[in-house]
């Protein structure tokens, strides 16, 4: 073909199902010398599901009635979590209130008025001051299962915990390995979630680098970090959380098909077919055209 090398490679990525948004980006991607992966929805199928929910026993709640408060307060929110909560309170067939005064904290939570009371779902981590003995301890058991455990607190007070558990993709760990092989460099995980969940799964992939409990400003620090060191960090993400660290790195994709809005405006490229093995497909290529053009 006549195309000039950095457009076709553009068109060969297209055709692994990832769209870039222009020529500069396959140039970068073909720079790049290590790869930060996001947990949840990335390294993950990103629909996960509730598996466990523990009403603190003085809350007079049951379990339907803790999960339709969590579920009212999360309808609003586009997080994985929130839909496995509200899939769940579906699935129950429960009615969900009204909420109003809907906020979000990327990497933290949300919180909304729900019967005039005010309902927090989020990280036990980020919404402090997990008092009650019942449910650090239930925080505690489920994250030591690998689950990702999400505190529900009503007017302040702790209501109870849901346990959420999400599946690798299938393709992640021959994306970790295609990564390793060509950038020389295990790529490293960044997670808002707990500790204990995220090493459990980047065991599972081969990855050892795990940063956990971060929040947005935490993930793009890392970042900052490893490009003050040099290198050129391709951040892989799909979150609100994730858009500071992808518009701060060197290259930064978002996955398509679950990905936020803002993640995909920040992104340079997005994964439109739903596969992350088509991450090292398209560094592969950038590569080689980068060849081409030298
Ligand atoms: P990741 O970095 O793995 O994609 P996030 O940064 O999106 O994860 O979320 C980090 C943690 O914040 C979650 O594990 C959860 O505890 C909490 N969290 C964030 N958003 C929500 C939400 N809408 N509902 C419940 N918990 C949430
Ligand atoms: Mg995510």
């Amino acid at each position: 073909s006549t195309m000039p090398p950095l457009l076709s490679a553009i068109a060969n990525a297209g055709r692994h199902g990832v769209l870039a948004k222009s020529a500069v980006v396959m140039e970068r991607l073909g720079q790049v010398d290590l790869v930060a992966l996001d947990k949840t929805g990335t390294l993950t199928q990103g629909t996960p599901r509730v598996t466990d929910i523990r009403p603190e026993p003085g809350s007079g709640l049951q379990e339907d009635g803790l999960l339709a408060l969590a579920a009212a307060a999360e309808h609003p929110s586009e997080h994985p979590l929130a839909r496995a909560v509200v899939q769940a309170a579906r699935e129950r067939g429960l009615t969900l209130a009204a909420a109003t005064g809907f906020t979000s904290a990327p990497g933290a939570g949300v919180t909304a008025t729900v019967g005039g009371r005010t309902i927090q779902v989020g990280s036990p981590a980020r919404l402090v001051a997990v008092d009650g003995q019942d449910i650090g301890s239930a925080v505690q058991a489920l994250e030591d299962e690998g689950r990702t455990a999400v505190l529900v607190r009503r007017d302040g007070t702790p209501v109870g915990v849901l346990g959420i558990a999400d599946r690798l993709r299938s393709d992640a760990k021959a994306t970790v390995a295609a990564l390793t092989e060509l950038t020389g460099q295990t790529p490293v995980l960044l997670t808002g979630d707990n500790e204990r969940a995220a090493r459990q799964l980047a065991a599972e992939v081969g990855i050892t680098d795990v940063r956990a409990g971060l929040l947005p400003q935490d993930k793009v620090s890392a970042v900052r970090q490893w490009e003050d060191e040099g290198l050129c960090v391709l951040v892989v993400g799909d979150g609100v959380n994730d858009a500071p660290a992808l518009a701060a790195a060197h290259t930064g994709i978002a996955m398509g098909r679950a990905g936020s809005d803002l993640a995909l405006q920040t992104a340079d490229a997005v994964v439109v077919r739903d596969e992350l093995a088509a991450i090292p497909a398209v560094v592969a290529l950038s590569r080689q055209a980068r060849r081409l053009v030298v």
